[in-house]
């Protein structure tokens, strides 16, 4: 479904990326993962066309998406749902849903309002609140909501539970594996990789704007060594 290669991108005159491969096949949910400034970030700008890639190939369902505009990208199917949220502050929760609602065919059945307060039943009962009195969790899952609002084939999160508590954590990797049930690809980007390893069929490890490793949970989870080298674990 989604086929990255070689990819590389500056700020500047700095190179952050160094030919990043990475894959996303029909239905999987696939993780980038590594500490902080390693380019987990620029690697999921650069496929949304937010950062424009210097070098590389970015395939979407075959397609050569790499340079495109992102409202184009998002339109192909791509759903982001960015690190910090980025929820609109004065708008309800029911207007930041609308917001981005797309009269287009993504995976499985479309969604609609209904069907996002049927995934988070917590956004239904403050459908009337503004963006700023939600809690972070609140906001994550409108920050989902809205995404999946544009009937993406794809959905892709930067610091998908950043600063939310164990428990919300919880409910949210839920939620994800709700939305892989309905047919949805999932790239993630987070750092509880224990919580990752139950939620994700393959794992890409970033250091340096390079992929160092790549494989399954399995055997990620059996490799303490590499998650000590690279994450910190
Ligand atoms: P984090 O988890 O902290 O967000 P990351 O793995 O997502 O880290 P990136 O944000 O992609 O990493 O950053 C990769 C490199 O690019 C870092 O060296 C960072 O300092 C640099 N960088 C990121 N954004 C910019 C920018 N807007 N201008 C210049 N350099 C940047």
């Amino acid at each position: 479904m989604l086929k990255v290669q070689g990819l590389e991108a500056f700020y500047g005159a700095s190179q952050a990326l160094f030919g990043i491969d990475l894959a996303v096949n029909d239905g999987e949910v696939v993780t980038l993962l590594g500490r902080n400034g390693m380019g987990k970030t620029t690697t999921i700008h650069s496929v949304m066309g937010i950062v424009r890639p210097a070098a590389g190939s970015v395939e979407f369902d075959g397609t050569a998406i790499a340079g495109w505009p992102s409202y184009r990208i998002a339109k192909a199917g791509l759903g982001l749902v960015p690190e910090g949220r980025q929820i609109f502050p004065n708008l309800s929760v029911t207007e930041n849903l609308v917001a981005t609602a797309a009269n287009r065919h993504g995976a499985g059945r479309p969604w609609t309002l209904e069907r996002v307060f049927e995934m988070f039943p917590e956004l239904n009962s403050r459908r009337n609140s503004m963006g700023t009195l939600l809690s972070g969790g609140e906001q994550q899952m409108l920050a989902i909501g809205r995404a999946l609002m544009t009937n993406p084939r794809l959905l892709i999160l930067d610091e998908a539970t950043e600063g939310l508590a164990p428990l919300i954590r919880q409910e949210i990797w839920s939620c994800l594996a709700r939305i892989k049930a309905e047919g949805l690809s999932i790239l993630v980007v987070d750092k509880n990789v224990a919580d990752l390893l139950k939620l994700a069929d393959r794992h890409t490890i970033i250091e340096k704007g390079r992929v160092v490793w790549a494989g399954t949970s399995a055997e990620l989870a059996a490799d303490e060594g590499l998650q000590a080298r690279y994450l910190g674990v």
